[in-house]
């Protein structure tokens, strides 16, 4: 759904002239549904605020930039429940979000908190519909549903009672034994290429996930298929089984989708969780969490801060050294480090290419699950081997 390469280079931009107007689109909203949808509007009104704070040598271009955005839509419906678009001179991007997120607009660095939340919390994850000979594998893509991989079981039977032998039928009681011998054979070896089948397919989940870029699996089969696949699964996708639910039968991918993405979200939201809390017991232990804006930014800018905990609604300003580049959420007027002159910028605009300069993967949260951090704001730190004094002797 979103190319992750483009977002980095989004990021890492120079100059900071981005338009970023992100809005809520969901056509199923009546004040969405009018000639003159109230996304329009908000964005109409919006500009003419945000005009007045953008420096005036820059505000012809960033008035040719909402010129666009406005032509986009009033071109018609977009896409999805919401929509990213940054618009500079030389940049046009739209990004179709799959649920609905608050109205914002803003200028010079583009705002990618929405983005970077959606394409995480709608990151790919595979579905498995299999049973005794069927399996089917679907990629869940933001938005859209596919099928990645279909096998059907071929169960040559004819063979195999040619191999075990004809059965005669006589009068003599041993040939009912005989007979009933057979049958269990053959259940016996049908019941192993089942399992065969249970495996191949366990197999292949693996490189279709690291080809999608999916980080959870849904298997839907009986719990004995259910069990075998989970089994068999490698390691690292073990861990990602959302869950094992009851088998799908004649069901069409979109239902597919319907049925299994409250899981994956659920899924997401709860790894979330874990991550603040971790980021809290670390910090109440001084051990590997931060929590808060000042001690995170100061861990982020020293390269400490490993994953970089931010709420996707985070909102605020830091200061920023124009020399430097030093960051702090203090009101100070000249850097701490090398005594330029700060400027004050907008939080949620500054901390992804922070992120990116101090080696920290930015991970934005729920909005609610987020608000469990100071300021919406916190990190797990790299571990460090305590001995400072012999690593600085090397
Ligand atoms: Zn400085």
């Amino acid at each position: 759904m979103f190319d992750l390469r483009d977002l980095a280079a989004l990021i890492q931009r120079e100059p900071r002239d981005v338009l970023s107007v992100i809005l809520d689109v969901d056509p199923t909203k009546p004040e969405n549904q009018t000639s003159n949808p109230a996304y329009r509007i908000w964005t109409h009104s919006a500009f003419s605020r945000l005009q007045e704070t953008v420096p005036e040598a820059a505000r012809g271009t960033a008035e040719e930039s909402a010129r666009r955005v406005l032509a986009h839509l009033t071109s018609g419906q977009p896409h999805g429940e919401g929509v990213a678009i940054y618009a500079a001179p030389d940049l046009w991007r739209v990004y179709t979000l799959p649920t609905s997120v608050p109205n914002r607009m803003a200028y010079g660095r583009p705002d990618l908190l929405p983005v970077l939340w959606a394409s995480r919390k709608y990151q790919p994850y595979l579905v498995v519909i299999v049973d005794r000979k069927h399996a089917q594998i679907a990629v869940v893509d933001g938005d859209t549903v596919r099928e990645a991989a279909e096998s059907t079981l071929d169960l040559n039977t004819a063979e195999w009672r040619f191999e075990s032998g004809p059965v005669t039928a006589t009068r003599q009681t041993g040939v009912r034994i005989s007979r009933s011998m057979q049958a269990d054979s053959f259940e016996a070896k049908m019941d192993e290429r089942i399992r065969e089948f249970w495996l191949e397919t366990a197999r292949r989940l693996g490189p279709i996930a690291d080809g999608e870029h999916a980080d959870l699996v849904v298997i839907s089969a009986s719990p004995q298929a259910g069990g075998v696949v989970l089994n068999h699964l490698a390691a690292p996708l073990q861990g990602r089984v959302v869950g094992i639910e009851p088998l799908y039968d004649h069901v069409s991918l979109h239902e597919v989708r319907e049925r299994t993405l409250p899981l994956a979200l659920a899924r997401r939201r709860e790894l979330q969780a874990e991550g603040v809390a971790a980021v809290l017991s670390g910090a109440a232990a001084s051990a590997r969490g931060v929590n808060g804006r000042e001690r995170t930014l100061t861990a982020l800018l020293e390269g400490e801060v490993q994953i970089l905990l931010a709420g996707r609604d985070l909102d605020g300003d830091v200061r920023e050294c124009g020399r430097c580049g030093y960051t702090t959420a203090d009101e100070a007027d000249h850097c701490a480090a090398c005594g330029g002159a700060m400027t004050v910028e907008p939080i949620r605009q500054v901390l992804p290419v922070l992120a990116r300069t101090h080696g920290a993967e930015l991970r934005v949260l729920d909005p609610d699950v987020g608000s469990g951090l100071t300021g919406e704001l916190g990190g797990l730190t790299r571990y460090t081997v305590a001995a400072p004094a012999e690593s600085q002797s090397e």
